[in-house]
């Protein structure tokens, strides 16, 4: 069965014929096919967006709210639906896909309420006679193209506060996940057709016409490095703006003073949670030479007491990886550490009793080195690469010795470390013995490689919101300043 995508309000199956399977990751069986869109479907998507944006940015900020409520109810009243189709196109375990799905509903109503009080500024003009006002305005059409492994969460990242400043969008789920994005059209069919649309395919060929189209004036993005560099050099030729949510390589740092009750399991699943498969997964553990023996001990047992199994199963701690290539890139990280000196102490190996499924045993490892590909380039997998440190200071010139520089972790209870982490590293979002924890109302996003721009908070609304100034003389310009020069 092919699952139609959804343009101007109405299904369609495409114009090029083929389609996209989309496979369950535990077992490798087909689930349903999407078409796969090219050019002449993005170009369709983005005539729907421009033309409901004439109306989208005049209706009223309390109406556009309501809506966006409406949307977020829906999401919340259909969630155990779209958690299960979220598992089994992701493989994602289910229980942490209810939450994605509610803190997606979440970030719909928090953007409805952004988006109801969004205001400009009035600003001391320099003669008496003016007025003059800082104005924020929709940009149009917003392209949101978003990755497989938070689906919906990271579509509602984009699309929310998007909506709520008065543009109308086309999203452009992954091709490996598309489904539960499909599944979405029922929801946003309550707004007015075209403000939402949904286009599936393949990177290349309807991501990439999306980006070209100079009608679209803005691309949210999220996913890997590579394609955002792909991205900003097509957007280069348009000056367009982009948004950047890019790939990671976290640093954990563990200080001597840490409670290690709470740390090993803390940065077991800073490391673990989705099968690493998180932009902020924790990929590099530096931990004080004094407690390493003790924390190496205990997150190895940890590790190992973890469940493998399909993501539907309640038993499952840690579901399959996405895609085959996915897991042959942590497959390469390890081996190479492995040859390179490195010692794996948990797991480094694909599960012997799941012939089936893209699986890999939660990997543990000690004796490796920056100048590993395990500790320099983003593996996205469960793995738990382990060095020991001196010096605090030591400590944070590891962790900001990476081009990426996305979120940053550290357990202490030892205030004047904090105060040195948030100072000096280098890194988005910074987590206080608090791994991973989202908040709505809190900026997110990467520094160096990691990307540019913000998501969520009211950073997150201003990235869809253009600035203009307005100049406004009472005397009808009698008097404008240059008049003794103009004459
Ligand atoms: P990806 O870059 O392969 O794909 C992301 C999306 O881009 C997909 O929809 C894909 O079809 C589309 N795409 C691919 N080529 C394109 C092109 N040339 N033009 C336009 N669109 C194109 O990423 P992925 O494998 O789906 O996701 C994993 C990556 O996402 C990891 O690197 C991870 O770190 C990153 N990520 C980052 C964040 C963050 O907030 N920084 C969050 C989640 C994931």
């Amino acid at each position: 069965m092919t699952r139609p995508m959804w343009i101007n309000g109405a299904y369609t199956t495409g114009a090029s014929g083929r389609v996209i399977e989309v496979h369950d990751p535990a077992t490798e069986e087909l689930i349903e096919t999407v078409p796969a869109g090219n050019a002449e479907d993005a170009t369709a998507a983005v005539d729907a967006a421009q033309a409901a944006f004439a109306e989208w940015r005049r209706t009223p900020a309390g109406q556009r709210a309501e809506l966006l409520h409406e949307v977020a109810n829906k999401l919340t009243a259909t969630a155990e639906e779209l958690a299960l189709l979220l598992t089994r196109e992701g493989g994602k375990p289910l229980v942490e896909n209810r939450d994605e799905m509610g803190w997606s509903a979440a970030c719909f109503h928090y953007y409805a309420e952004m988006g109801r009080n969004s205001r400009g500024r009035v600003i001391p003009s320099v003669e008496s006679s003016q007025l003059n006002l800082v104005l924020k305005e929709p940009y149009g059409v917003i392209g949101a193209i978003v990755p497989w492994n938070y689906p919906i969460l990271l579509m509602a990242w984009k699309v929310a506060p998007a909506l709520a400043a008065g543009n109308t969008v086309v999203i452009k789920p992954s091709e490996m996940t598309p489904l539960s994005t499909l599944a979405l059209a029922d929801i946003f069919a309550g707004l007015p057709n075209g403000v939402v649309n949904i286009l599936t395919g393949y990177g290349r060929e309807a991501g990439e016409p999306l980006v070209r189209d100079p009608r679209v004036r803005v691309i949210a993005f999220t996913g890997s490095l590579e394609t955002g560099r792909a991205i900003a050099r097509t957007a280069a030729e348009q000056i367009k703006k982009l948004h950047l949510e890019l790939g990671g390589k976290d640093a954990f740092i563990v200080a001597e003073d840490a409670d290690l009750n709470v740390a090993v399991p803390g940065v077991a699943w800073a490391a673990l949670l989705n099968t690493g498969q998180v932009c902020t997964s924790t990929e590099r553990v530096y931990v004080h030479e004094s407690i390493a023996p003790a924390f190496i001990e205990r997150i190895v047992d940890y590790t190992r007491s973890l469940r493998l199994g399909p993501g539907i199963e309640p038993t499952t701690d840690i579901g399959p990886m996405v895609g085959a290539s996915y897991r042959a890139k942590v497959e390469a990280h390890v081996d190479e550490a492995r040859a390179q000196g490195a010692r794996i102490l948990a797991g480094g190996r694909r599960p012997p009793d799941r012939p089936r499924g893209y699986f890999y045993e939660p990997t543990v490892l000690v004796d490796v080195n920056h100048a590993m590909r395990i500790m320099r380039e983003e593996t996205f997998g469960p793995t738990i690469p382990i060095m020991t440190y001196r010096s605090f200071d030591e400590a944070i010139n590891l962790a900001n010795d990476s081009p990426f520089g996305l979120g940053a972790n550290l357990y202490t209870s030892d205030a004047r470390k904090v105060k040195q982490f948030y100072e000096e590293a280098q890194a988005g979002t910074l987590w206080v013995n608090d791994p991973l924890t989202d908040n709505d109302a809190g900026p997110f996003g990467g520094m160096k490689m990691s990307g540019m721009g913000r998501e969520l908070g009211e950073e997150g609304l201003d990235e869809f919101r253009e600035t203009k100034h307005l100049h406004w003389d009472f005397e009808g310009g009698a008097k404008p300043w240059w008049y003794p020069y103009g004459k």
